[in-house]
């Protein structure tokens, strides 16, 4: 069944107009994961409203073949949480990873509520979560995250120059800055993500200063030019940048020089800051290499 959406009171109908939405069956709720994040994946919806320019979820072999434009549909995987709650009663349990290729609070949670169905499943499982957003939605969520202390949310962010290019549709910046502190002073465990970082893009110095007192833990992603977003990224760089990418991603050379200095600079700057960093950077060879 493939239906055109009624507008939604309340979240602006602005992020519900020309979407497409149907419901899927769900084949399977937790996939196994070599994400050192967790044991398990969980997805309860394909798509996603917010339609980031980068994101790196259509290179997924589900997602890449559906033939729409990114950020045009969603998917609704209605029957998730009765499958997910089957599945953990025969399973051993282990961490899940919460949307590892979706947006679990995507305008459309508001809507059908699956991925609040799904927590509080895993509540009852007492089964630890790993969250990954850039939804400020999650606040909504805080109180029934409580039930572990092992739960954790990685909330992405990045700078304004990142944000206004490539991620238009989603919440303000200062609503994300208003959301981190909101996680940082509940008894979740908040680590800021920084993901993807750009070269030439991410400034790291503005991002520091903006998290001032609103974070301890701060995870530095690189960009990956392989999942598919290149073409589309292209397209608000200008000239000098895209023959810059094109430098750094040509030869591990390029590659390990241009990153090795960004963790330089990025310490240095941390010298003051002193914020828990941790970088993950893509080994040249398995990505670039082809
Ligand atoms: S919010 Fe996440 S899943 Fe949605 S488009 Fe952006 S990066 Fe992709």
């Amino acid at each position: 069944m493939e239906s055109k959406t009624i507008p939604f009171k309340g979240l602006g109908e602005y992020y519900f107009r020309n979407m497409t939405e149907k419901f899927i069956k769900t084949q399977k709720a937790l996939s196994l994961t070599r994400i050192d994040l967790a044991d398990f994946v969980i997805n309860p919806y394909r798509g996603c409203r917010f339609g980031c320019l980068y994101c790196y979820s259509r290179s997924n072999k589900n997602i890449s073949v559906i033939n729409k434009p990114w950020g045009s549909y969603v998917y609704i995987k209605q029957d998730f949480p009765e499958v997910l709650r089957k599945e953990l009663s025969r399973i051993k349990k282990g961490r899940v990873l919460l949307g590892s290729t979706v947006e679990p609070f995507q305008p459309f949670e508001k809507k059908y509520r699956i991925t609040e169905k799904v927590l509080e499943i895993l509540k009852d499982h007492h089964v630890p979560v790993t969250i990954l957003t850039r939804s400020v939605s999650i606040i909504d969520y805080l109180p029934l995250l409580e039930y572990s202390d092992e739960n954790m949310i990685y909330f992405t962010y990045n700078s304004q120059s990142v944000s206004e290019r490539f991620e238009k549709l989603i919440f303000p910046r200062k609503k994300r800055l208003e959301a981190i502190l909101a996680i940082h002073k509940s008894r979740i465990k908040l680590v800021v993500y920084i993901s993807p970082v750009f070269p030439l893009l991410t400034d790291i110095e503005e991002i520091f200063r903006e998290l001032k007192g609103k974070a301890t833990d701060i995870y530095l992603e690189a960009y990956n030019a392989k999942m598919g977003n290149w073409n589309d990224i292209k397209l608000k760089m200008t000239e000098d940048m895209i023959r810059e990418y094109e430098r750094i991603y040509s030869s591990q050379e390029h590659y390990d020089q241009y990153w090795s200095e960004f963790k330089k600079k990025t310490d240095k700057m941390n010298r003051e800051a002193r914020y828990q960093i941790k970088y993950f950077i893509y080994p040249y060879n398995s990505y670039y290499n082809e």
